[in-house]
């Protein structure tokens, strides 16, 4: 059987078959097959999510052979998306045509499909995740079908459809192409600075309004925050690329940072009028608690959105991160500052680490009912469901 890992290496799996696709129709194939076999069958983008999204005992389902950029509609600003194209092969492709993703996060190694399925965002209190920029999804399902569904389908269900899997979770069938919405191309450019943990709260909502992106990572054990503030600018872009902090150039060139070390990581989406206290909180932990712990804790403005399963749905939220070396014990920090993030009305991200049950899930997401409508009855067998999301259902 072969072997299957996630990027950090902390989740494996050993699926009967991992099988590259090449065609919506070869997937769909794949799927109906699986169906009738009573196999699970879950597609994988780059394996960058920290959660048991992908891991099953069926089949694994990597769409190397669906990437690139398709029909793209300058008047409107859209582009239909093969959902196995890697987000650093797009920023140029889009940029030809004048065109570009509104936000991205703070890499670019996922896949479309892979990121949506998770509400993957950036930061920006004026700006969304990459989910509710989807207008339009191709799909292949365990009936063996390809359908289409969008923004604009006149089927109801169709339209519902389109709602739920715009953060689909891997779990409505294999994503084959995506249609995004997106904006003209842009330029930004990056400034960057220390300054103490206590002035970076104190100032955080101000740069939040003023700039365009604004985030900021705490070293624990120390008072430093390391600050980024990004903006659009009508300047040329300077090369060879300036180190993170610095740069200026195309938002693709911009937005994505280097971060190569192996980690495990928990993020919550908390309001954004309760960052700064639960921030407090998380530090105040660190301090008594967890003095070992030497990574920084992110702290990123992130608009809401109208995604459902989106933990910024209905409100600005920030999005607080911890993380642990991948080759170090991180349960006891997780769970310790899971317990902190809950307190403050906080969602996990879908791709991060957390150790909440369906019935948790449920009471934080209002659109959870009709979500799971939508799914169930897209794929009745629950050949998409691997263990962990059958959990969650359950
Ligand atoms: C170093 C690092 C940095 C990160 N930075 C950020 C960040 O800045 N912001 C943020 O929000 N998140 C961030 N993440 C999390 C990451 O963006 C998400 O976990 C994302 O979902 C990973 O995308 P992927 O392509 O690797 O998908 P995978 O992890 O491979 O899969 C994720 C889900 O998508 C499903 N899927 C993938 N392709 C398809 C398809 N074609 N059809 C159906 N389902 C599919 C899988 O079944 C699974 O459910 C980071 C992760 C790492 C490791």
């Amino acid at each position: 059987m072969p072997k299957w890992q996630n990027w950090s290496g902390l989740i494996e799996a050993r699926p009967s078959s991992y099988r590259q696709v090449y065609s919506a129709q070869e997937a769909a194939g794949l799927a109906k097959r699986a169906a009738q076999t009573g196999q699970i069958i879950r597609a994988v983008g780059s394996g960058h999510s920290h959660q048991d999204l992908v891991g099953n005992d069926g089949t694994i389902v990597d769409l190397i052979g669906l990437a690139g950029v398709g029909e793209i509609d300058t008047a409107e600003k859209t582009a239909w998306i093969f959902a196995g194209s890697k987000i650093h092969t797009l920023g140029a492709a889009l940029c030809t045509a004048g065109l570009a993703l509104a936000n991205q996060g703070d890499i670019d190694q996922q896949t479309l499909a892979g990121a949506t399925a998770t509400g993957t965002h950036g930061t920006g209190l004026k700006l969304r995740n990459l989910s509710s920029q989807v207008v339009g999804v191709e799909l292949a399902t365990s009936e063996g079908e390809v359908i289409e569904c969008s923004a604009d389908s006149s089927d109801p269900f169709l339209h519902k459809l389109w709602r739920a899997s715009r953060l689909h979770l891997g779990a409505f069938g294999i994503v084959t192409k995506i249609k995004m919405q997106l904006v003209e191309s842009y330029k930004l450019a990056e400034t960057g600075w220390q300054a103490t943990l206590d002035e970076t709260l104190e100032q955080f909502e101000k740069l939040c309004l003023e700039h365009r992106h604004c985030e900021f990572f705490w070293f624990p054990q120390t008072d430093k925050a390391q600050v980024k503030c990004i903006d659009e600018t009508q300047a040329e872009p300077s090369y060879p690329l300036a180190e993170e902090g610095s740069r200026v150039g195309w938002n693709y060139e911009v937005l994505p940072n280097h971060r190569p070390v192996k980690h495990s990581e928990m993020e919550y989406s908390v309001p954004f009028e309760r960052a700064i206290d639960c921030m407090k909180d998380i530090q105040a932990l660190l301090d008594k608690d967890f003095r070992q712990i030497k990574w920084p804790v992110e702290f990123r403005g992130q608009g809401a959105d109208d995604v459902a399963l989106s933990p910024a749905c209905g409100k600005d939220v920030v999005t607080i991160s911890v993380h642990q070396g991948a080759e170090e014990e991180d349960e006891p920090y997780f769970r310790a500052c899971e317990e902190i993030f809950l307190s403050y009305d906080g969602k996990p991200h879908w791709g991060k680490v957390n150790y909440l049950n369906g019935e948790q899930m449920e009471s934080l997401h209002e659109g959870w009912g009709s979500w799971w409508e939508v799914r169930n009855a897209i794929d009745p067998s629950k050949t998409f469901l691997n263990y962990y999301l059958r959990s969650l259902s359950d």
